[in-house]
């Protein structure tokens, strides 16, 4: 049976690299040992077959000067110098008969060709042959080769010697690969990830930015390589973004300054043609409307106002020691009316006496703009709780609530000025409480964090120093 648990590799252009590395020094040292292995193999081949045809050559000339007897002696002579499991020497005769031989008793079973001795007869030409002998180890060459019109020496030598230096070959190359491969994948890991170092670091600033921090930069090495090309790029791309986005808020800023005049102009001209008793009903009626949607414009541009402001830092210039368990307290109280009312349990648990120095009035909102979205978006029946906790050095406030929670798509944008979910487009509101609270929360040195989770609420925790 096998296991459905399949091995996973990780997906990293690290592994991958090293996985691409390893594999070409592999195929290399194959390539490489292959390449030896069988030049070697064919040397040493050679070898034996030119041994084999020198026998025959040398034998031929002592036929002819010593006959019969001198050849005998001299294949005597190489038994007793040389292994008789190794070596064999067979003298034929045309007529078939076997005329002398070497101690055959290592070799009973050594194949006889009755095709080939006849061939080397009628040519004359000595032919070569690999045989494998019954009950032998190795393989032996041999060579049919005439040394006479009439005799034909047959002579093999087994091909041991070679084989052992092509096992002995083998087991270096063995060794040598089990000792490089995973030198080799080390070197090529630690290549990989000096080489990925750079792209890794330009990914975790961009997840920074993707946070919100659009002022880190990726430092940028001084190798000039193609990663420095990169992150030159990125810097200069974030730089160009960085100039954009001030750009674009500037003028959004401008535009709602600009627009304040003329509306609250507007406003008044309404409120004149409203007050004035010979108006017809309808204008009368059709003036209240543009009152009413006068305050909403006017209401949403101050409050781009009120983030631009507080992102300037501007509320740091008016600080002072606040009780911010006080100020909870309050905001508390102050809601509980609008909770009671949808029928939320409004639930606070603050710790006493934690003061932070601060801007009251900004600190004050952004409590409101935290309790009012719980509320808001909050069924009939759930709670929403307020905590406060306190230390030397810091606060923590959390918001948290039982309602419709927030996509997961959606969290890191909900701080985006004008950002509102699908989901709560049929509620008030203009997308500005969040980015104001956050714009706060960092004016004060501090930040605020949400987790959430669809259907089942949100949590918002705002962390501020003791002192900014
Ligand atoms: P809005 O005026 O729309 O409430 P905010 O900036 O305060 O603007 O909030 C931005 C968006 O974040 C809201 O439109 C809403 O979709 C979502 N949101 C904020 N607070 C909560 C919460 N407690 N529960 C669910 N969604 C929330």
């Amino acid at each position: 049976m096998f296991s459905k648990k399949m091995i996973r590799f990780p997906n990293t252009l690290a592994f991958r690299l090293t996985f691409w590395y390893t594999l070409v020094v592999i195929t290399l040292i194959t390539i490489a040992f292959s390449a030896s292995y069988f030049s070697l193999k064919k040397t040493l081949d050679q070898n034996i077959e030119s041994d084999l045809f020198d026998d025959i050559i040398e034998f031929k000339i002592l036929y002819e000067n010593e006959g019969l007897d001198g050849v005998k002696q001299e294949i005597e002579r190489e038994m007793r110098l040389d292994d008789e499991e190794r070596l064999f020497f067979l003298l034929l005769h045309k007529n078939g008969a076997q005329i002398y031989s070497s101690d055959l008793s290592h070799w009973q079973f050594l194949p006889e060709n009755p095709h080939i001795i006849k061939q080397v007869f009628s040519s004359g030409e000595s032919t070569f042959q690999t045989i494998s002998v019954p009950e032998a180890e190795y393989k032996t060459k041999t060579i049919h080769g005439l040394i006479s019109p009439d005799v034909l020496l047959y002579t093999g030598e087994s091909v041991e010697e070679m084989q052992n230096i092509m096992t002995l070959l083998s087991n270096v190359f063995i060794t040598v690969f089990l000792i490089v491969i995973p030198f080799a994948s080390i070197i090529g890991w630690l290549m990989a990830r000096h080489a990925v170092k750079g792209i890794k670091e330009v990914s975790r600033i961009a997840s920074e930015i993707e946070k919100g921090k659009l002022d880190q930069r990726v430092a940028v090495s001084a190798q000039g390589d193609e990663i420095t090309w990169l992150v030159n790029t990125f810097n200069a791309m974030l730089d160009r973004i960085r100039v954009l986005i001030s750009e674009m808020k500037e003028m959004t800023d401008n535009i709602a300054h600009d627009l304040r005049s003329p509306l609250a102009r507007i406003r008044v001209i309404s409120e004149s043609v409203l007050s004035d008793d010979n108006t017809p009903q309808e204008f009368k009626s059709a003036a209240s409307d543009t009152i009413e949607e006068c305050d909403w414009l006017l209401q949403m541009i101050n409050s781009i106002l009120d983030v631009a402001e507080a992102e300037a830092g501007v509320l740091h210039i008016t600080k002072q020691k606040i009780n911010i368990s006080q100020l909870v307290q309050d905001a508390c109280e102050l809601f509980e009316a609008m909770a009671e009312q949808k029928r939320i349990k409004l639930v606070c648990r603050l710790e006493n006496s934690c003061h932070i120095d601060g801007n009251i009035q900004s600190l004050q909102r952004m409590l409101a703009n935290l309790l009012d979205n719980a509320i808001k978006y909050t069924l009939a029946n759930g709670q929403v709780d307020i905590a406060l906790t306190c230390t030397k050095q810091s606060i923590e406030i959390m918001v948290m609530d039982t309602g419709a929670g927030i996509p997961e798509n959606d969290q890191a944008r909900v701080f985006d000025r004008f950002f509102r979910c699908d989901q709560s487009r049929s509620h008030d509101g203009c997308g500005l409480g969040l980015s104001f609270s956050r714009a706060v929360a960092r004016s004060h040195g501090g930040d605020i964090s949400l987790s959430s989770c669809l259907g089942k609420g949100s949590c918002f925790t705002v962390k501020l120093p003791v002192t900014v």
